[in-house]
C-alpha cells in the first residue's frame, strides 16, 4: 500500500464544513408546487429590486465582456473612499462581504489564536473560521436576544485576533448602541482586530445607533464591513466592501484572488452607490412596514424580536420547520432557523402587498390549526 493512503482525505475542520443554507429560491418553490407568485422573504434582498441605474450600466457594461476586469477595482474604490471620506488605501472590496469574512479568517488569525462572535449571529463568522482551522469562541446573546457586549468581552482570550460584531445583527435585528459599541471597541485589547459588520446599516431609526465609522478614533484594528446585497439591492452581482486603516487593508489585498469582484459587479456596484433615490425609498418602506409587520404579528399572538434592520425574527412557539413547509404550501418562503431558536422564523420585510400576502398566510395557519 501506498504511504499515507490511508490517511484521511481533508483535513478535520475541513470534514466539519457544512454546505451553507441559502433562501429558498422562487424558481425552485414554483417548480416544485407548479405554482406562480410565490413570495420569498427569506434572504433580506431589496424588495423594490435592483437600481434601475444599475440594471442599466450593467447592460451597456455587457459588451467589454472579453475584458479581464480592473484588478484594482480603481473607479469603485475610489467613489466609496470619497463618499466615506477615508483614502484609497483603506478601501478593499470582495466577492459580496462574505468573501471578505472568509479573508480575514484566513488574513489575520493562525490556526494557535482565536476568534470571538455572537451566537446566534451570521453564520458565516462560523464558517470562515472553521475553513480556516481557527479556534473560536461563540458567545450566546441574553435572553432577549439583545447583544451581550461584557460577555463578548470576556470572551476574549490571551490568543485572540479577530471579534465578530453584526451591527445590527443577523438573524435578530437587535443593535448595539453608541454607548456600549464605544465601550466595546474601547475595552478591546489593542491586538485585537474588531470587525464590524454593517450589512444593515441604512436601515436602523434607533436614535443611539451609529455606524462604527463614526468611532474610528476609539482604536486602531477597526474593519468595517459593507455589502451592496440589501439596501442597494444587487445580491446577486455579489459586491461587498472593508474599511479600515491601510495597513490591515493592505494584508486582505494581498490574500485576495486576483479579479475577485467581476467586471459587472464593479460597474453595477459604482451605479448604484450613485442612486441615492432608490435606496431612499426602499429604506422609507422598510421603516414604515417594519413595525406595521411587528404589531400584525403581535396581534395574531406571536412573539417578535425588536429589529432595526429590513426582517423580523419571530417565535412561532412550535417547531419552525412545520411553520416554514405550511408556509410554502402558500407560497410564502421564510427562513428557518437552527437550534437553540428553531422555533423561530426570520422574515424579510417586503413591499405592502406582500406583508399583506405574508400577515394573511400567517392568520390562516394559525387558524387552522387554533
Ligand atoms: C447579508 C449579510 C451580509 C452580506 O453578504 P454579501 O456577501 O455581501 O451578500 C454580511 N453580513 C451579514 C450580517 C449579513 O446578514
Amino acid at each position: 500500500m501506498l504511504p499515507g493512503f490511508m490517511d484521511p482525505l481533508v483535513p478535520p475542520n475541513v470534514d466539519r464544513m457544512i454546505p451553507y443554507q441559502p433562501g429558498k429560491p422562487l424558481e425552485e418553490l414554483e417548480r416544485e408546487l407548479g405554482i406562480t407568485q410565490a413570495i420569498k422573504l427569506a434572504s433580506n434582498e431589496n424588495p423594490l429590486g435592483p437600481s434601475p441605474k444599475a440594471v442599466e450600466a450593467i447592460r451597456a457594461a455587457a459588451t467589454q465582456l472579453h475584458l479581464y476586469p480592473d484588478g484594482a477595482a480603481h473607479a469603485l474604490r475610489s467613489a466609496l473612499a470619497e463618499r466615506h471620506g477615508v483614502s484609497l488605501d483603506e478601501v478593499v472590496l470582495g466577492n459580496g462581504s462574505n468573501e471578505l469574512i472568509d479573508l480575514i479568517c484566513r488574513t489575520f488569525p493562525s490556526r494557535d489564536d482565536h476568534v470571538v462572535f455572537g451566537k446566534p449571529s451570521f453564520v458565516c463568522y462560523w464558517l470562515g473560521c472553521t475553513a480556516a482551522g481557527v479556534p473560536f469562541t461563540e458567545v450566546p446573546l441574553k435572553d432577549d436576544l439583545a447583544w451581550d457586549v461584557d460577555a463578548m468581552l470576556e470572551a476574549v482570550e490571551p490568543r485572540t485576533k479577530v471579534l465578530f460584531l453584526a451591527n445590527p445583527n443577523n438573524p435578530t435585528g437587535a443593535h448595539v448602541g453608541k454607548a456600549e459599541l464605544s465601550r466595546l471597541l474601547r475595552e478591546l485589547p489593542e491586538r485585537v482586530v474588531a470587525v464590524i459588520d454593517e450589512a444593515y446599516v441604512e436601515f436602523p431609526d434607533a436614535e443611539d445607533y451609529v455606524t462604527a465609522l463614526e468611532l474610528r478614533d476609539l482604536r486602531e484594528r477597526l474593519l468595517v464591513l459593507r455589502t451592496f446585497s440589501k439596501a442597494y439591492g444587487i445580491a446577486g452581482s455579489r459586491v461587498g466592501y472593508a474599511l479600515g486603516p491601510a495597513e490591515l487593508v493592505g494584508y486582505l489585498h494581498r490574500m485576495r484572488a486576483p479579479f475577485n469582484v467581476n467586471s459587472l459587479g464593479q460597474i453595477g456596484a459604482l451605479a448604484a452607490l450613485d442612486d441615492t433615490a432608490h435606496v431612499e425609498r426602499y429604506v422609507a418602506l422598510n421603516t414604515a412596514e417594519r413595525p406595521r409587520v411587528a404589531a400584525g404579528l403581535r396581534e395574531l399572538g406571536l412573539t417578535v424580536a425588536p429589529s432595526q434592520a429590513n426582517f423580523v425574527l419571530v417565535d412561532f412557539g412550535r417547531p419552525g420547520r412545520e411553520v416554514y413547509d405550511a408556509l410554502l404550501r402558500k407560497g410564502v418562503i421564510l427562513r428557518p432557523m437552527p437550534a437553540p431558536i428553531d422555533t423561530w422564523l426570520r422574515i424579510t420585510i417586503g413591499t405592502p402587498d406582500q406583508n399583506d400576502r405574508l400577515l394573511g398566510a400567517v392568520k390562516e395557519l394559525l387558524d387552522a390549526s387554533a
